[in-house]
């Protein structure tokens, strides 16, 4: 590609390992600098995937002029200061979810790029699925009628590579509410086009979670289109298939295997003529993130899900916290 962007990613994460090294690198661009809290993680970890410069504080990646964007990893409750500091350096941001742990901090975060003119976005792969912008399609040319009722399947099994923070450390911001939820409520929002408006929530600890970090909840949210949306996401549940499913007037949509990291799973349509799958062209769902975001950062385009979307879907998974937490439906913050 001519004039790739030079990528650095903040954090020697898991998820940068598995995914994000080699989506920027599908997309045609590169990886140039890696920072972790460790010089020694951060070499170990260039070394490992191959990346030319290794840092050992945010400062010195964001001082290193190859670097035009940045991508961070981090535990949650650091992302919101290293992305201020990204937007004060001028580098353009994806971010991971949860934005951060208050709503008012993901706030500060949108503002700050839209102050210093950067580029911000949310990693939320879910939206780069094709059976996502298939059902969002769906829905919307209205093949089912009026969506009456949705419900995410998002329970799943914790890798033990991933048992760390997770689910011992609120402060990090461990749970499966800010771990999943938050890709739940960005996945309805992205679906059906409305906000969730209201929650209610019950949770469950004690399988994998330590000290009161759930690993598990069904919540059900009340989007301001009238649909009622049955969320489960989970750590601790070994055989279950993920599943996003919308049922109107006139039809059901019945995803299986969609609720996940790979470009998987399938669509069927319901309705009074029966049964059949939808066709869907998969990709790699973190590789189109990147393309959407190098896009917009060349001004073609728009990320795939922006900082307000990460905003939003935030609000939503700490509505569904709080719910849980006080035994009562409580509104969604609007921001
Ligand atoms: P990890 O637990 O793998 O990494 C998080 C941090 O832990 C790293 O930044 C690193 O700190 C530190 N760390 C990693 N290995 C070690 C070690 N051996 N010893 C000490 N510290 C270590 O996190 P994940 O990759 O699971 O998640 C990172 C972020 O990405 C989270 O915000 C999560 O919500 C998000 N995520 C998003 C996904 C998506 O599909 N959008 C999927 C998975 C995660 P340092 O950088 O200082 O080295």
């Amino acid at each position: 590609m001519s004039n790739p962007i030079g990528w650095g990613f903040i954090g020697a994460s898991t998820i940068a390992r598995e995914h994000m090294v080699a989506a920027v690198r599908a997309a045609g661009h590169e990886v140039v600098a890696i920072a972790s809290g460790s010089t020694e993680r951060a070499q170990a970890f260039a070394a490992e995937l191959g990346i030319a410069a290794a840092y050992g504080s945010v400062d010195a990646l964001l001082a290193d002029p190859n670097v035009q964007a940045v991508y961070i990893s981090t535990t949650n409750d650091q992302h919101c200061a290293q992305l201020l500091a990204a937007a004060a350096a001028g580098k353009h941001v994806l971010c991971e979810k949860p934005l951060a742990l208050r709503l008012e901090d993901a706030e500060r975060m949108v503002a700050a790029c839209r102050d210093a003119g950067v580029v911000m976005a949310t990693n939320h792969h879910l939206r780069n699925a094709a059976t996502h912008r298939k059902l969002r399609e769906l829905v919307a040319e209205g093949a089912i009628g009026r969506p009456l009722y949705a419900r995410v399947h998002h329970a799943v099994y914790l890798r033990p590579v991933v048992q760390g923070w997770r689910i011992k450390d609120a402060a990090a911001g461990g749970g499966a509410i800010l771990d999943i939820v938050v890709h739940d409520a960005d996945a309805l929002r992205f679906v059906l086009q409305s906000e969730p408006v209201e929650a209610i929530a019950l949770t469950q600890t004690g399988t994998l979670g330590h000290a009161g970090v759930e690993d598990g909840v069904m919540a059900v949210l009340r989007l301001d289109s009238g649909v009622l949306a049955q969320v489960h996401a989970a750590f601790t549940v070994r055989h279950a298939l993920t599943g996003f499913e919308i049922h109107g007037e006139r039809g059901s949509l019945v995803a299986r295997d969609v609720m996940t990291v790979r470009p998987e799973g399938d669509i069927v349509l319901r309705d009074e003529q029966g049964e059949r799958i939808v066709p869907v062209a998969h990709e790699n769902l973190y590789a189109r993130g990147v393309r959407c975001f190098c896009d917009a950062v060349r001004g073609e385009g728009q990320p795939a899900a922006d900082g307000e979307d990460g905003v939003r879907s935030l609000a939503v998974a700490l509505a569904v916290a709080e719910a849980a937490r006080t035994g009562s439906a409580v509104r969604v913050a609007e921001g």
